[in-house]
């Protein structure tokens, strides 16, 4: 993917990657999922999903971690989630330890996608003296063929291209130049990033449940069942008909929360809910798929239970559907929102 030029899809030219808008990135995204499934779309997204590293690492991190990164030749995962600390990053207690020129790491990273590929993950710590909760977290690039990190894989119910597993660092020394933005301030950084990818992702969400809509369309119109096709039938096709609206209209909130993006708008509460919003509508189009085909779109002939596995994580990955109102209703009631 990086030799055909698709990771990096809104990341500036002058920073060496396409310089999409959000808009455009969007349907390409879209495009991708719904020929491919999750996977290609969700990794063309790795750079914006590291964005950190850009935005505010510095240039010597860019060129090591960075860079490779939009070529494809280097993955970075992002370790926030802990055994005990989820969705309240506030509860993160993976240590870093400042001794001289180099910060010591100690704690657990779980649920973590590409915990055995990645040769280097930010992991989101607390250093001593750090304020409490989530507005004293820093961020660190840590390679992971450092000593004193054990890697183990857990196995997933879908997007199990991720490799997802838990990473242990036993006093593991990180070179205090590899700190990314301020000690004990990253948490503004992270809001901004998570907003963006979260309004992209709706894109590849709705790509797969696209996908598994118009196939279900074809096959119920040709799939003879009491003498006729049972798109004839009005409790296989209402509940399509009602796919198409909810498809359509999830597209047209998730390309308006784009455009605001583009348009320099926070639409943090906005790009939480285009997340939920497009997730929602894509399952349900998937679910209507495996039941329409029949007996057989319950098994691996088909691409629609793998569908809907891997879909499943939308309401789990990048902030789950319940912290997705958190945020939406925080803009709400805090007039932080846009008005229509
Ligand atoms: C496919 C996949 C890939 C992932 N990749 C990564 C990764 O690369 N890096 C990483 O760090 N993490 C990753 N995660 C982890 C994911 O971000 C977390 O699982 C998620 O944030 C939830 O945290 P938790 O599992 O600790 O659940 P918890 O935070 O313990 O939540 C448990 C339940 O309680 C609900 N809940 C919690 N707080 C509230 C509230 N205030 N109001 C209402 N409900 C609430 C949650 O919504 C959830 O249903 C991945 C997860 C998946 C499924």
């Amino acid at each position: 993917m990086g030799e055909l030029g698709l990771l990096g899809l809104t990341i500036p030219t002058d920073a060496g990657g396409l310089g999409l808008s959000a808009v455009r990135a969007g349907r390409l995204l879209f495009g991708l999922a719904r020929r491919g499934g999750t996977v290609f779309a969700k990794l063309a997204l790795q750079p914006e999903f590291s964005s950190l590293l850009l935005h505010v690492g510095t240039s010597a991190l860019r060129s090591e971690y960075f860079e490779p990164l939009l070529r494809g030749t280097k993955l970075v995962g992002n370790l926030i989630t802990e055994p005990e600390a989820g969705s309240d990053v506030g509860g993160i207690q993976t240590l870093a330890t400042r001794r001289g020129d180099q910060y010591v790491l100690n704690g657990v990273k779980s649920e973590a996608a590409f915990a055995v590929d990645a040769s280097a993950a930010i992991v989101y710590a607390r250093t001593e003296g750090a304020a409490a909760g989530s507005r004293g977290l820093s961020a660190f690039l840590v390679p992971l063929e450092a000593p004193g990190i054990e890697r183990e894989l857990v196995p997933d119910m879908g997007e199990r291209w991720m490799r997802r597993g838990t990473i242990t660092f036993h006093d593991v020394p990180v070179p205090a130049a590899h700190r990314i933005g301020p000690e004990g301030g990253i948490l503004e950084a992270l809001r901004g990033e998570l907003t963006h990818e979260r309004a992209l992702l709706g894109s590849i969400y709705l790509g797969v449940g696209w996908a598994s809509w118009s196939e279900t369309v074809a096959y119920a119109a040709n799939r003879v069942a009491f003498n006729q096709p049972i798109s004839r039938q009005e409790g296989v096709s209402f509940p399509l008909v009602e796919d198409w609206a909810r498809l359509e209209s999830a597209w047209e909130y998730v390309e308006r929360v784009l455009q605001r993006l583009d348009a320099g708008e926070s639409a943090e509460g906005e790009a939480a809910l285009a997340k939920w919003l497009a997730g929602e509508a894509a399952l349900t189009a998937v679910d209507h798929a495996i039941q329409f085909h029949g007996g057989r779109g319950y098994s691996r002939r088909l691409p629609h239970e793998q569908r809907y596995r891997d879909l499943r994580s939308a309401r789990l990955a990048h902030g789950t559907s319940e912290i997705s109102h958190v945020v939406a209703a925080r803009a709400l009631w805090s007039g932080g929102h846009s008005k229509p």
